[in-house]
Protein backbone atom coordinates (compact mmCIF):
# COMPACT_ATOMS: atom_id res chain seq x y z
CA UNK A 1 0.00 0.00 0.00
CA UNK A 2 2.68 2.41 0.54
CA UNK A 3 4.70 1.30 -2.63
CA UNK A 4 1.29 2.13 -4.16
CA UNK A 5 0.76 5.80 -2.84
CA UNK A 6 4.46 6.59 -3.65
CA UNK A 7 4.08 5.68 -7.14
CA UNK A 8 1.01 7.78 -6.85
CA UNK A 9 3.24 10.76 -5.30
CA UNK A 10 5.63 10.64 -8.25
CA UNK A 11 2.84 10.23 -11.29
CA UNK A 12 1.87 12.97 -9.80
CA UNK A 13 4.72 14.96 -9.63
CA UNK A 14 5.76 13.60 -13.30
CA UNK A 15 1.97 15.17 -14.54
CA UNK A 16 2.17 18.12 -12.76
CA UNK A 17 5.62 18.77 -14.44
CA UNK A 18 4.45 18.59 -17.91
CA UNK A 19 4.73 14.58 -19.18
CA UNK A 20 1.85 12.75 -20.75
CA UNK A 21 0.43 9.93 -19.70
CA UNK A 22 1.85 7.83 -21.96
CA UNK A 23 5.19 8.99 -20.82
CA UNK A 24 4.75 8.10 -17.36
CA UNK A 25 3.21 4.85 -18.25
CA UNK A 26 6.39 4.09 -20.12
CA UNK A 27 8.79 5.68 -17.79
CA UNK A 28 6.80 3.79 -14.55
CA UNK A 29 5.48 1.12 -16.27
CA UNK A 30 2.23 1.61 -13.89
CA UNK A 31 -1.17 1.61 -15.87
CA UNK A 32 -2.39 4.47 -17.70
CA UNK A 33 -5.99 3.79 -16.35
CA UNK A 34 -3.92 4.02 -12.99
CA UNK A 35 -2.56 7.24 -13.78
CA UNK A 36 -5.33 9.06 -15.23
CA UNK A 37 -7.17 8.34 -11.73
CA UNK A 38 -4.07 9.39 -10.04
CA UNK A 39 -3.86 12.73 -12.12
CA UNK A 40 -7.69 14.02 -12.53
CA UNK A 41 -7.49 16.79 -10.20
CA UNK A 42 -4.49 18.01 -11.96
CA UNK A 43 -6.00 17.99 -15.35
CA UNK A 44 -8.52 20.63 -14.65
CA UNK A 45 -6.32 23.22 -13.35
CA UNK A 46 -4.46 22.33 -16.84
CA UNK A 47 -7.09 23.12 -18.51
CA UNK A 48 -8.79 25.94 -17.02
CA UNK A 49 -5.06 27.72 -17.47
CA UNK A 50 -5.76 27.00 -20.85
CA UNK A 51 -9.63 28.76 -21.41
CA UNK A 52 -7.77 31.80 -19.48
CA UNK A 53 -5.15 32.04 -22.43
CA UNK A 54 -7.98 31.84 -24.52
CA UNK A 55 -9.79 34.67 -23.05
CA UNK A 56 -6.72 36.81 -23.49
CA UNK A 57 -6.31 36.28 -26.54
CA UNK A 58 -10.18 36.87 -27.48
CA UNK A 59 -9.61 40.47 -25.46
CA UNK A 60 -6.93 41.37 -27.68
CA UNK A 61 -9.21 40.84 -30.86
CA UNK A 62 -11.27 43.92 -31.18
CA UNK A 63 -15.04 42.77 -31.79
CA UNK A 64 -16.24 42.40 -35.35
CA UNK A 65 -14.81 40.76 -38.46
CA UNK A 66 -15.01 43.54 -41.37
CA UNK A 67 -15.00 42.49 -45.10
CA UNK A 68 -11.42 43.05 -46.45
CA UNK A 69 -11.41 44.80 -49.61
CA UNK A 70 -9.60 43.52 -52.76
CA UNK A 71 -7.14 42.31 -53.29
CA UNK A 72 -8.39 40.11 -50.43
CA UNK A 73 -10.83 38.75 -51.86
CA UNK A 74 -13.49 36.10 -49.74
CA UNK A 75 -11.33 37.36 -46.91
CA UNK A 76 -12.60 38.81 -43.48
CA UNK A 77 -10.04 40.15 -41.11
CA UNK A 78 -9.93 41.19 -36.93
CA UNK A 79 -8.67 43.93 -35.86
CA UNK A 80 -6.24 43.20 -32.77
CA UNK A 81 -3.53 45.46 -30.95
CA UNK A 82 0.02 43.14 -30.60
CA UNK A 83 2.24 43.21 -27.26
CA UNK A 84 4.22 46.24 -29.50
CA UNK A 85 1.09 48.09 -30.16
CA UNK A 86 1.37 47.68 -33.39
CA UNK A 87 -1.96 47.29 -35.28
CA UNK A 88 -2.50 44.47 -36.40
CA UNK A 89 -5.42 42.06 -38.35
CA UNK A 90 -6.00 38.66 -38.95
CA UNK A 91 -7.41 38.07 -42.22
CA UNK A 92 -9.62 34.74 -42.35
CA UNK A 93 -10.28 33.43 -46.33
CA UNK A 94 -13.90 32.31 -46.33
CA UNK A 95 -13.03 29.80 -48.83
CA UNK A 96 -10.70 27.72 -47.77
CA UNK A 97 -10.47 28.76 -44.28
CA UNK A 98 -6.99 29.86 -44.29
CA UNK A 99 -5.79 32.25 -41.35
CA UNK A 100 -3.07 34.89 -41.79
CA UNK A 101 -1.67 37.63 -39.40
CA UNK A 102 -0.72 41.01 -41.32
CA UNK A 103 0.43 44.46 -40.14
CA UNK A 104 -2.74 46.86 -40.82
CA UNK A 105 -0.32 49.10 -42.50
CA UNK A 106 0.50 46.91 -45.34
CA UNK A 107 -3.26 45.38 -45.99
CA UNK A 108 -3.83 49.18 -46.05
CA UNK A 109 -1.12 49.85 -48.69
CA UNK A 110 -2.26 46.43 -50.95
CA UNK A 111 -5.72 47.71 -50.99
CA UNK A 112 -4.86 51.28 -52.17
CA UNK A 113 -2.16 49.77 -54.88
CA UNK A 114 -4.96 46.93 -55.48
CA UNK A 115 -2.29 44.30 -55.05
CA UNK A 116 -0.55 41.42 -53.20
CA UNK A 117 2.71 43.23 -51.93
CA UNK A 118 6.26 40.77 -53.22
CA UNK A 119 7.79 39.35 -49.95
CA UNK A 120 10.57 42.08 -50.82
CA UNK A 121 8.61 44.95 -50.02
CA UNK A 122 8.00 46.90 -47.10
CA UNK A 123 5.57 49.08 -45.98
CA UNK A 124 7.09 51.71 -43.72
CA UNK A 125 5.94 54.90 -41.89
CA UNK A 126 7.11 57.73 -42.58
CA UNK A 127 6.43 59.13 -38.94
CA UNK A 128 5.70 57.64 -35.85
CA UNK A 129 3.19 54.84 -36.28
CA UNK A 130 0.61 56.10 -37.36
CA UNK A 131 -0.86 53.76 -39.62
CA UNK A 132 -2.71 56.47 -41.84
CA UNK A 133 -2.06 55.97 -45.30
CA UNK A 134 -0.89 59.09 -46.34
CA UNK A 135 1.64 58.21 -43.69
CA UNK A 136 2.59 54.78 -45.27
CA UNK A 137 4.98 54.21 -48.04
CA UNK A 138 6.39 51.18 -49.51
CA UNK A 139 10.24 50.41 -49.83
CA UNK A 140 12.37 47.63 -50.28
CA UNK A 141 15.25 45.66 -48.57
CA UNK A 142 17.47 46.11 -51.16
CA UNK A 143 16.43 50.06 -51.05
CA UNK A 144 17.24 50.28 -47.49
CA UNK A 145 20.74 48.76 -47.66
CA UNK A 146 21.57 51.19 -50.94
CA UNK A 147 20.04 54.22 -49.34
CA UNK A 148 22.02 53.23 -45.83
CA UNK A 149 25.16 53.01 -48.15
CA UNK A 150 24.72 56.30 -49.97
CA UNK A 151 23.97 58.00 -46.02
CA UNK A 152 27.50 56.29 -44.81
CA UNK A 153 29.49 57.24 -47.83
CA UNK A 154 31.61 60.68 -47.42
CA UNK A 155 34.80 62.39 -48.03
CA UNK A 156 37.56 61.72 -45.72
CA UNK A 157 38.62 65.74 -44.39
CA UNK A 158 42.12 64.42 -43.84
CA UNK A 159 42.86 62.35 -47.37
CA UNK A 160 40.22 63.61 -49.18
CA UNK A 161 39.57 59.78 -50.52
CA UNK A 162 35.88 58.84 -50.78
CA UNK A 163 34.71 55.96 -47.80
CA UNK A 164 31.54 54.32 -46.39
CA UNK A 165 31.88 54.62 -43.03
CA UNK A 166 30.86 52.02 -40.06
CA UNK A 167 28.94 54.28 -37.87
CA UNK A 168 27.05 57.79 -39.25
CA UNK A 169 29.18 59.21 -36.69
CA UNK A 170 32.63 58.31 -37.75
CA UNK A 171 34.41 61.33 -40.56
CA UNK A 172 37.44 59.94 -41.20
CA UNK A 173 38.56 57.27 -42.77
CA UNK A 174 41.05 55.63 -40.85
CA UNK A 175 42.44 56.15 -36.81
CA UNK A 176 45.54 57.38 -38.72
CA UNK A 177 43.63 60.16 -40.43
CA UNK A 178 40.97 61.00 -37.36
CA UNK A 179 44.78 61.58 -34.69
CA UNK A 180 45.63 64.04 -37.89
CA UNK A 181 42.42 65.42 -38.18
CA UNK A 182 42.48 65.77 -34.59
CA UNK A 183 45.79 67.40 -34.96
CA UNK A 184 44.80 70.27 -37.62
CA UNK A 185 41.69 71.61 -35.85
CA UNK A 186 42.70 74.48 -33.38
CA UNK A 187 40.98 74.80 -30.23
CA UNK A 188 39.13 77.76 -30.33
CA UNK A 189 39.20 79.43 -26.62
CA UNK A 190 38.29 83.03 -25.15
CA UNK A 191 41.08 84.56 -23.71
CA UNK A 192 40.77 85.14 -19.82
CA UNK A 193 42.58 88.33 -19.55
CA UNK A 194 40.99 90.28 -23.13
CA UNK A 195 38.15 87.78 -23.59
CA UNK A 196 38.55 87.33 -27.38
CA UNK A 197 38.72 84.38 -29.22
CA UNK A 198 41.70 82.92 -30.51
CA UNK A 199 42.61 79.22 -31.98
CA UNK A 200 45.31 77.10 -30.20
CA UNK A 201 46.33 73.18 -30.76
CA UNK A 202 47.53 73.32 -26.86
CA UNK A 203 43.73 72.13 -25.08
CA UNK A 204 46.06 74.28 -21.70
CA UNK A 205 46.34 77.34 -23.11
CA UNK A 206 43.69 79.78 -21.87
CA UNK A 207 45.35 83.28 -22.64
CA UNK A 208 45.35 84.72 -26.48
CA UNK A 209 48.76 85.27 -27.87
CA UNK A 210 49.30 89.04 -28.22
CA UNK A 211 52.23 90.38 -26.23
CA UNK A 212 49.74 92.84 -23.49
CA UNK A 213 47.72 89.38 -22.68
CA UNK A 214 50.83 87.16 -22.70
CA UNK A 215 53.04 90.05 -20.01
CA UNK A 216 50.02 90.07 -17.66
CA UNK A 217 49.32 86.12 -17.11
CA UNK A 218 53.69 85.95 -17.09
CA UNK A 219 53.44 88.68 -14.23
CA UNK A 220 50.67 87.14 -12.04
CA UNK A 221 51.99 84.10 -12.53
CA UNK A 222 55.74 85.12 -10.88
CA UNK A 223 53.95 86.92 -8.06
CA UNK A 224 51.71 83.45 -7.76
CA UNK A 225 54.84 81.52 -7.57
CA UNK A 226 56.58 83.86 -5.24
CA UNK A 227 53.93 83.90 -3.24
CA UNK A 228 54.34 80.14 -2.75
CA UNK A 229 58.18 80.56 -2.10
CA UNK A 230 57.43 83.12 0.92
CA UNK A 231 53.85 82.58 2.11
ZN1 LIG B 1 41.60 59.43 -44.72
ZN1 LIG C 1 43.99 88.26 -24.78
Amino acid sequence: MKAKLAEREEARRLYSEGMSYNAIHEKMGVAKSSISNWCRDLRVVKKKKTDAAKTLTKTLLLPGAIEAEFPFVNCRYYLYRSADNCQRIQLVNLVTKKRDVMALARYLMSVKLGRFLTKDEIVKHRSGYDDNIDNLYVTTRAQIKQDRIKFLTRECPTCKKTFVAQRPGTKTCSPKCRAQMILQTPYVRECVICEETFETKSNRQDVCNSDSCRSIIANERYRERRRGYYG
